[in-house]
């Protein structure tokens, strides 16, 4: 099966099969009139499209591109997608001026979504799952990582992670699985976090592990949280399941989350609100990805990460929507791409290398997914819009028109396929 994707103004697209940093950041390269063809799931010619003709029979299916932009598909590498329990009632609490900390201390924040989710049947945890999908998808996202991390007890952490097993066989876009069951305290385990701790080792991440429903795993380090310590103990057995890891880190205070991260050898760490100089330079020396989370910052009203130091020290940076019920709501990258843009002071070319092959080295998928380049996989969409700026530029609506995964067609005319 053979598609072609014809008819566009411009092929927008970053090289390459690693992360990439400093000035190479913001290397996009703009191919006006390219035509993309793809043979199965692969990616077989990116050029001109007489040269195409001369080389190609055609296609057995043909993607009219309408004179707009065609991209590589989205990877968001930050999520919790997995949870029962929206919490709008908290967003006006917090607007009237409560905080956080106080709507926490009060059984709302993170504990009514952990029991919500225990709650929640493995059908309604499917259902509500396949609806973000659907958004991500709609919204140009053709892979995603989503994390376990509101069950906190052995089988609510499995029922988890066994519905993103089965989203991942229903829905279109690609599913990074991460273990996540540190990612706070449980109430029943508030007088013994260290016990807590010891659980996750001995019970928890070995039952993931052998029911082979994670290829990552995550830890919420930070003050009140895990402390360095016990990041360190959580993740002591991980090598032997052969889990990327990734960290939260320096999200609420500078607790060396950063360098930890690289000690830790973790292929990304996420939030860095507050990293400090010597945690970017522990970032950059280890090949860390920063993952930023800038729809946070927006939704909690709070300073955002120092983008242009991590990118001026040569750290790779990665934009993920951090999509779950408290801190990020949304499903939508090319949202969060103008909130790095406008809040955080990168440049529309480095938001979409952050976006896409960025956030692919974060999952370790650079050398498959992120770039539209020969041998790559055929993940992608075609934007309607003259120029991949009008991303954060024409902010707030979708500009997506069609999109590509795997070299089917998955979204047409800003439409479902199924
Ligand atoms: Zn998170």
């Amino acid at each position: 099966m053979s598609l072609l994707v014809a008819g566009a103004g411009v092929v927008a697209t970053p090289r390459g099969n690693v992360a990439l940093a400093g000035p190479r950041q913001r290397q996009i390269d703009l191919l006006p009139g390219a035509v993309v063809r793809c043979e199965g799931a692969e990616i077989v010619f990116v050029g001109e499209a007489r040269e195409h003709d001369r080389r190609f029979r055609r296609p057995d299916e043909l993607l009219d591109a309408g004179g707009g932009t065609v991209i590589p598909g989205f990877v968001d590498p930050h999520t919790h997608l997995p949870f029962a329990g929206y919490r709008e009632d908290e967003f006006d609490r917090r607007l009237a001026g409560d905080s956080y900390a106080q709507i926490a201390a009060g059984g709302g924040g993170i504990v009514a979504t952990v029991a919500a989710t225990r709650a929640a049947s493995f059908d309604e945890l499917l259902a509500l799952t396949l609806q973000r999908l659907d958004r991500q998808l709609l919204a140009g996202t053709t892979t995603t990582e989503a994390k376990s991390g509101y069950g906190l007890e052995l089988e609510a952490e499995l029922k988890q992670l066994r519905v993103l097993r089965e989203a991942a066989h229903r829905h279109p876009v690609e599913i990074a699985a991460t273990a996540m069951p540190a990612h706070e305290v449980p109430p029943e385990w508030r007088h013994d976090p260290d016990g807590y701790v010891e659980l996750i080792v001995a019970r928890i991440h070995p039952a993931i592990a052998a029911q082979k429903l994670a290829e990552g795993v995550d830890v919420f380090c930070e003050r009140g949280v895990f402390s360095p310590h016990q990041t360190r103990r959580v993740l002591a057995d991980v090598h032997r399941y052969g889990w990327r890891v990734h960290l939260h880190a320096d999200e609420l205070s500078d607790l060396g989350g950063a360098k930890l991260a690289d000690e830790l050898a973790a292929a990304s760490a996420s939030h860095l609100l507050h990293v400090s100089p010597e945690g970017i330079a522990a970032l950059a020396q280890g090949g860390v990805v920063a993952v930023l989370l800038p729809g946070v910052s927006f939704f909690l009203r709070e300073r955002y990460a120092p983008a242009r130091e991590l990118v001026d020290a040569g750290v790779p940076i990665a934009l993920a929507t951090d999509c779950n019920p408290g801190s990020s709501p949304t499903e939508s990258m090319p949202a969060i791409m103008a909130l790095a843009c406008l809040g955080a002071r990168l440049s529309s070319e480095e938001a979409l290398v952050a976006a896409t092959v960025n956030s692919a080295a974060a999952l370790g998928r650079a050398a498959r997914i992120g770039t539209l380049e020969v041998g790559k996989q055929a993940d992608l969409v075609v934007l309607d819009a003259p120029s991949p700026k009008h991303l954060v530029y024409h902010y707030g609506v979708n500009l997506v028109r069609h999109v590509v995964k795997a070299g089917r067609v998955v979204v047409r005319d800003a439409g479902l396929l199924r």
